[in-house]
This record gives C-alpha cells, structure tokens and sequence, in this order.
C-alpha cells in the first residue's frame, strides 16, 4: 500500500518540471509539498510546520489563508471570476488602478495590467520604446539597465537582464542593451563612495553620448533584488533620476521586488524623492495570492499614445487575463489590510528588531556582509572575511544553509552565496525573533559546522 502523499511524490517526479531547478538534484531529494498554510506559516503533508521566511519568494505581505483576503475573492467569486479588460471594464480592475494611483509616487496616473512582473516589465520596456516611436523621435530604441540586473525571464526581460548564469545562454535571442555598473559597495575597492561614483560617473558618460539612442534606463530602485539584496548607497538613485530627466531618457522603477512596504515606504522610490515616467508592481501587489503586475505610466507617457485611430499610435498589447477580477480583488483588500494595520509604518520597527537580532552574526567567521532595507535582508557569505574571497558556486553553500533552516523549521531560497531572509510584513516580534535564531544557526551550521567536528 502506497500513501497518498507517496504517490504524489511519484507523480511530482514523472511530471512536474520545476521553475530555476535542475531536476537531476531535485529528484534525488525528499520533495517538500506543502499542503495549506495558515499565518506566516507553510504545513507539509505529514503536517510539519515551517516559517516562510522568503514569503514565498518574496510575494507574501499578510500571511497565508488570510480571512479578509480569502473573503474579497470569495465575494467577487460570486459574481464573476474573469472577464476581458479589452475595449471594456470591470469593477475590481478599475477600483484597483484608482488606489495604484493614489498611493503610487507623483505623476503615476494610468495604470496597465498584466499577470506577473516579467510582463509588467515587457510592457514598461514597449511602452517606453513605442513612446518615443509616437512622438516622431527617431534613434531612441535601445535600452540602459545596471549589471546583474534582474527583471523577469521573458525575453525582453532577458535583454534588460544582467546576470551571466541566467542570462548569457540566451544572449543571441536578446536584443543589445547598454550595461552600467551596479554600486556594490562591499565588492568595490572605493566602498560606496567609490561604487556610487562609478555608477555615475558610467551613466553620465553613458546619456553624455548616447542619449539620442536610448529610449530609457531600467531600474530595480534601492535594492537590487536577484542580485544578492544590494542596497545603493543613499542619494544614488535620486542622482541617476537626475540624469535621465537632464538628458530627456525615460526612467523605468521596477519595483516588482521592493514595492508595497518591503522597504519601509510603500514604494522604494518615494525613500528618495524619486517619482519614475513607468514603474512595474507585482509580487506583493495581490498580497502574494494571484498572479496580477501592472506597470504604471505618468500622463506625459500616455498622452504619446492619445491620438486619432489612424494614426496607430495604440499600444497594442494584452493579455487574456489582464485585469483579471479575481486578483484586483484581493490587491484591494490587500492595500487595505496594509492601510488599516499600518503596516508599512510597521516595517521600520520590525527591521531594526530583525537588524539588532542579525548583528551578532557579524562576528562570525564567514559571514561577509549583512545587507538589509526594511524587511529585505541578504547575508553574503564568504570563505574568507579579511580577503572576501568568495566560496566556490560548487560548494553550494547558500543552498546548504537554507537546507538546515528548512530542517529548523524556516523556507528560504539562497541567491549564490547571499541568505536570504524576506519575511512577510505581517511577522509578528515573537516570529521575528525565532526566525531569526533559525537563520543564524542555519549559517553557523552550513559555515562552521564542518570544521568545528
Ligand atoms: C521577481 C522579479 C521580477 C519578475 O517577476 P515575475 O512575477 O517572477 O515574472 C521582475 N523584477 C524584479 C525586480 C523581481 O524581483
């Protein structure tokens, strides 16, 4: 007699082709199925309980199986569950792009749906290049983006990407992008006076030639996501702004990772006054319940497309489910939890809780830097502290710690060598705290585990 949960594994294994997973390791592993969730918490089949400490990859704002959210879909389950955005409306998706527009940074006004952030991402790109197109203005059809850039894992956003081992095997798919350095202060002689300047200094030379071929410069503001979790040194991304609107290049804010409080402001721009021409919203927009992105446009980007319809200046593109009612419903009552909690207010006290738990860590041998922005945390780990010589990317030690967390009862998902630690804004302290413990034993096990013996 076989269990249920057995065959499953066995029907996991014949049929299921997992996302970033090389299947040869997974299919030699224990695989983990979850089976509901409940608070900040994932259940198992054998009904082991564990911390979502990366929120699901980095989606989840409220928890799991959250009432007021299960009920908004419920409710509008009731009346209908999707119908097209296409030449027509309905309720949920207009509702939604009001409140976009009124929590988004100054100027954002019109709001373009989509279902995940690669979407979000590809119609920020053809609207920017198609804007310029619109308004007779030949030459502006390539795009700038910042090294190890990551924006998704559609083609487009491929091309803005920027992390050889995701990117590079697809490269003579991609269309060229210009690349400026990304100020990773940890890994720059100069620190982060010396990065930010050669951040800069890249993109001025860069808009100082070519502005009249580059229709924008795409942007994952404050903290560079897949990355490692790098955080820009402050006043960065408010120059880099600058520099765009001085060389009339539009600016794309994906905040596909850092909006909706992750950060500690609802968008990561508005930390620096920052108010983007396209911004792309995802992940924690439903709450981490439905795939919905969309990609906010100021009234200057919209206005290029605003004309007679023989002059084709329409933005043609959708998709089936765009403003799909479902999922704008529970984004309205996602933003409402976050209004009526305070949540993002919230983010601060919990960060500096989080960041006074982790500080401890930097005393050990093998953790490089702690990085954090609000309840966005990564700890890169190194072989060596006084060289930063990096471990090997086959000693897999990031994936070694997560499994240890995973043992204590925490999910997580490293990026290389960087843990990553993105809890949902709902944590409580008391969860905060154990956590925590878990990260920071998980990290003492995979780094010094082995010579301590
Ligand atoms: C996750 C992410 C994306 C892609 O979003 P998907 O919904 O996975 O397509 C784009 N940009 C950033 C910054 C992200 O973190």
């Amino acid at each position: 007699m076989t269990t249920y949960g057995e065959r499953l594994a066995a029907m996991n294994k014949a049929h299921v082709w997992h996302p970033f997973t090389q299947m040869k390791d997974y299919n030699n592993s224990e695989p983990l199925i979850i089976e509901r969730g409940e608070g900040i918490r994932l259940f198992d089949m054998q009904g082991r309980a564990y911390y979502d400490g990366f929120s699901s990859v980095w989606l989840n704002v409220h928890g799991h199986n959250v009432p007021e959210l299960n009920e908004a879909i419920a409710d509008q389950l009731g009346r209908v569950a999707h119908s097209t955005l296409l030449g027509m409306a309905n309720i949920p998706a207009i509702e939604l792009a009001g409140k976009l527009a009124e929590i988004a940074p100054q100027g954002l006004t019109k709001v373009f749906y989509s279902d995940s952030g690669a979407t979000g991402v590809e119609i920020a790109l053809k609207m920017a290049f198609q804007y310029w197109h619109n308004r007779g203005t030949k030459g502006k059809t390539t795009f700038a983006t910042m090294n190890q850039a990551y924006h998704g894992d559609t083609i487009g956003a491929v091309s803005v990407g920027a992390i050889p081992l995701y990117h590079e095997t697809f490269r003579p798919m991609l269309f060229p992008s210009r690349v400026i350095p990304y100020p990773y202060a940890y890994r720059h002689e100069g620190g982060e006076q010396g990065a930010m300047e050669s951040t800069l200094s890249a993109l001025r030379q860069l808009l100082e030639t070519e502005a009249d071929r580059i229709a924008a410069l795409i942007v994952e503001p404050i903290v560079q996501g897949a990355s490692g979790i790098i955080v820009m040194p402050p006043g960065c991304l408010r120059e880099m702004a600058a520099l765009c609107r001085k060389h009339d290049v539009l600016l794309i804010a994906d905040e596909v990772a850092t909006g909706f409080g992750r950060t500690g402001a609802m968008f990561a721009c508005e930390l620096e006054g920052v108010a983007p021409d396209l911004m792309v919203v995802g992940k924690g927009l439903t709450g981490g319940y439905l795939p919905v992105a969309a990609t906010l446009a100021t009234d200057k980007v919209y206005e290029a497309f605003y004309a007679d319809y023989e002059e084709q200046k329409t933005f043609f593109h959708g998709h089936s489910f765009t403003g799909n009612p479902l999922g704008c419903a529970v984004a309205l009552a996602s933003l409402k939890l976050l209004e009526e909690r305070r949540m993002v207010e919230g983010v601060e006290a919990k960060a500096s809780f989080v960041a006074r738990k982790l500080a401890a860590l930097n005393d050990r041998p093998h953790v490089g830097e702690i990085r954090q922005k609000g309840l966005m945390i990564g700890i890169e780990l190194v072989r060596d502290k006084v060289s930063r010589e990096a471990y090997g990317w086959t000693e897999r030690i990031g994936v070694r710690a997560s499994l240890r967390a995973r043992e204590l009862g925490m999910l997580t998902r490293p990026l290389g060598n960087v843990i990553v630690f993105i809890p949902p804004l709902a944590s409580s302290e008391a969860e905060l705290d154990e956590m925590t413990d878990i990260l920071a034993a998980s990290i003492v096990h995979a780094t010094e585990g082995g010579t301590a013996s």
